[in-house]
């Protein structure tokens, strides 16, 4: 039995299934797109949703690179409340166009329970924050909402205590769970946190649950995300979060972390290496999903440009 039967039961599980070594069960996050097989898959895209115009230009950048899914926060966990913090309805709104015109299924974060039932609405999976691991009442509001769950290890938490986490949503009814490890909190200060990348074959050995890395929020500079995001396919990793923005220096949240286009291109290139070594392959989007709306059609309702108070203009 596992090391941490007694606490851990795995609830989505049958106990006659639980075995020393479960096989990873993926996780369906759209019917052309699940995550926990034999395809590395790829979530890119900026920390924040800063305007129409850069999310749309992420999507289709990324999407074009092979990412499979794209990324953004709305609502932001930022560590001092004077710091930007997220468009919040406005970048939903936001997401929702750029989803529709683009076609890339999208990964957004709920910070509060009262967000979750507008943010199943609108996107394909839902994202806990590190700093939300242990927000019981959120991850009980999303087991219940019918949206598959990014859940990202707290930056001080114990991998038992990750997987007790993922057993608040899996008990309320939700079996669509997907770790992430996405670096803890150790003595050094040269990196913002210590990926952990023995918690990747632990997780993967541990649990039936598909495991994602989080190479950008780990060392939170932009020149790691590359090695990081290599050693954790490496590691048995069923896919990379990323950072990727337009202009990285005018970034209004992570700015040091996050790549341009071209250096995300390049992550893809190299990864694949890296996949092909493991015996796997990167995941491909699927056309056939893609892009509703044809690119020149799509018409926001948002002003393009939009401005941050006291910010330049995100073009
Ligand atoms: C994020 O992914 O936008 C984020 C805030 O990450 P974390 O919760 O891992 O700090
Ligand atoms: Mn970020």
């Amino acid at each position: 039995m596992p090391k941490f039967a007694p606490e851990y039961i795995l609830a989505a599980l049958p106990e006659h299934q639980v075995s020393p070594l479960p096989a990873t069960r993926p996780v369906r996050v759209t019917d052309a797109l699940s995550i926990g097989g034999r395809e590395v898959v790829v979530a890119a895209g900026p920390c924040s949703i800063e305007g129409y115009d850069m999310l749309l230009a992420s999507a289709h950048h990324v999407d074009a690179a092979g990412a499979s899914l794209l990324r953004g926060g709305a609502f932001k966990p930022r560590t001092s409340p004077y710091a930007f913090q997220g468009l919040g309805e406005e970048g939903l709104e936001i997401m929702a166009q750029v989803r529709e015109c683009s076609g890339i299924p999208i990964v957004t974060e709920a910070l509060d329970t009262r967000q979750v039932e507008h943010i199943a609405q609108i996107a394909d999976m839902v994202q806990v924050g590190a700093r939300n691991m242990q927000n019981f009442p959120l991850l009980a509001e999303l087991g219940r909402c019918g949206r598959p769950v990014l859940l990202k290890r707290g930056a001080s938490a114990r991998i038992s205590e990750l997987l007790l986490a993922a057993e608040y949503i899996m008990a309320n009814g939700n079996d669509r769970v997907v770790l992430c490890e996405r670096g803890i909190r150790t003595f050094e200060t040269i990196t913002r946190n210590t990926l952990d990348i023995s918690a990747i074959p632990v997780l993967k050995r541990e649990t039936h649950l598909p495991v994602l890395v989080d190479p950008s929020h780990s060392g939170g500079r932009a020149d790691l995300v590359l090695p990081l995001a290599l050693a954790a396919i490496a590691a048995g990793a069923d896919g990379l979060i990323v950072e990727v923005h337009p202009n990285p220096p005018t970034a209004l949240s992570d700015a040091d972390q996050q790549l341009t286009f071209d250096e995300f291109d390049d992550l893809m290139v190299q990864i694949a290496h890296i996949a092909t070594a493991c015996n796997r392959t990167i995941k491909r989007p699927e056309p056939a999903s893609r892009g509703s709306i044809p690119a020149m059609e799509c018409a926001p309702q948002f002003d393009r440009r939009r401005t941050v108070p006291g910010k330049a203009a995100v073009a």
